[in-house]
C-alpha cells in the first residue's frame, strides 16, 4: 500500500513539475516575443527621428529654405527630434544598468516642488502649443526629500510623454503635487485613451504595451513604466495607475517621508 501511495505521490510531483515547465516555456515563450518586438519598436523609433534630423538638416544645407520663419521651424524639428533620441538613448541605458544591477543614485536632498517645475518649464510652452490644456497645482508645504534628481525627472517626463502619446480628442495634461500623512504624491493626469483594468499591472512590465491598434499607432519601447517603477521603488515608495479606456489616467508616484542616502534609510 505504501508503495501504491508513493507511486501516487511521484506522479502527483511528476504532472506540479510538467504543469511548471510548461508554465516556464510559456513565460519564456511570450518574454522572447515581447524582446523581439522590442528590437523592431526601438530601430523603429530610433531610425525616424534620424531620418528626420539627416533630412531637414541637409535641405538647410543646400540653402533651399529662403524665409527665416521656415528655417526656424526646420531648426526646431531638429532640436525636438534629437531630444526625442536622447530621451530614448536614455531609457534604454538606464534599463541597461538596471538589467545588469549596476544602476546606482545619488540622493540629496531636494526641493521637489522646485524640480518638478523646472522640469516641465521648457516642455509646458511646447504642450500648450500643440493644443493641450496644461495645468499644474503644487502644493506649497511638500517638505523637501532625498531623491536622485535625475532619475526623479525622468520618470515624471517618462509619464508626461505617456500623457502627451496617449492622448486623444481632449488634450489635457494636469500635474499635482501634495503631501499626506506618509509622504509625498506627485500625480500625472490625462484624459486621453485610457487602460483597460486587466492591463493596469501589466503595463509596468518591460517591453510590454498595450495590444490595442491606438497604442500600436504610436512608437514606444515598452521601458518607460518599468524604469518609473524600479526608480520609484529604489526610492522606498510605489507607483499606481487608475485609468479606464475612453475616460483617461492617472499616475501616482508616492515617496516617502524617510530620508534616504544611498539608497538605505538614514
Ligand atoms: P511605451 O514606450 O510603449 O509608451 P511604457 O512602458 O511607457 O511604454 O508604457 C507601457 C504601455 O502602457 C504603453 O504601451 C501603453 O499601452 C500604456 N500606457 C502608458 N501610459 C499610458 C497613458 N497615459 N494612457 C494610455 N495608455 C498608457
Amino acid at each position: 500500500r505504501s508503495s501504491f501511495l508513493m507511486l501516487g505521490s511521484l506522479s502527483l510531483l511528476m504532472g506540479a513539475g510538467l504543469i511548471l515547465t510548461y508554465r516556464n516555456v510559456a513565460r519564456e515563450l511570450a518574454l522572447a516575443k515581447l524582446k523581439s518586438d522590442f528590437v523592431s519598436n526601438v530601430s523603429h523609433e530610433l531610425r525616424t527621428p534620424l531620418a528626420l534630423i539627416r533630412l531637414y538638416a541637409e535641405t538647410l544645407e543646400l540653402g533651399r529654405i529662403s524665409t527665416t520663419g521656415k528655417q526656424q521651424e526646420y531648426y526646431e524639428i531638429i532640436r525636438k527630434e534629437s531630444e526625442r533620441l536622447t530621451s530614448l538613448i536614455n531609457n534604454i541605458l538606464d534599463f541597461s544598468r538596471i538589467e545588469s544591477g549596476k544602476k546606482e543614485y545619488t540622493f540629496r536632498e531636494t526641493n521637489v516642488a522646485d524640480l518638478v517645475r523646472s522640469t516641465l518649464e521648457s516642455y509646458r510652452f511646447e504642450i500648450e502649443q500643440n493644443g493641450f490644456q496644461f495645468e499644474q497645482k503644487i502644493d506649497s508645504d511638500v517638505p523637501p526629500l532625498w531623491v536622485d534628481r535625475e532619475a526623479i525627472a525622468r520618470s515624471l517626463l517618462n509619464l508626461v510623454n505617456n500623457a502627451v502619446k496617449y492622448s486623444s480628442n481632449e488634450k489635457y495634461l494636469g500635474i499635482r503635487l501634495y503631501r499626506h500623512n506618509s509622504g509625498v504624491n506627485l500625480e500625472v493626469v490625462d484624459h486621453g485613451i485610457g487602460i483597460p483594468a486587466k492591463e493596469h499591472l501589466k503595463i509596468f512590465e518591460k517591453f510590454y504595451r498595450v495590444g490595442d491598434p491606438l497604442v500600436h499607432n504610436t512608437k514606444g519601447s515598452g521601458l518607460g513604466l518599468s524604469l518609473v517603477r524600479h526608480i520609484v521603488q529604489a526610492h522606498g515608495g510605489e507607483v499606481a495607475v487608475e485609468s479606464s479606456p475612453g475616460k483617461g489616467s492617472k499616475f501616482i508616484i508616492t515617496l516617502p517621508l524617510q530620508r534616504f542616502a544611498n539608497g538605505v534609510s538614514a
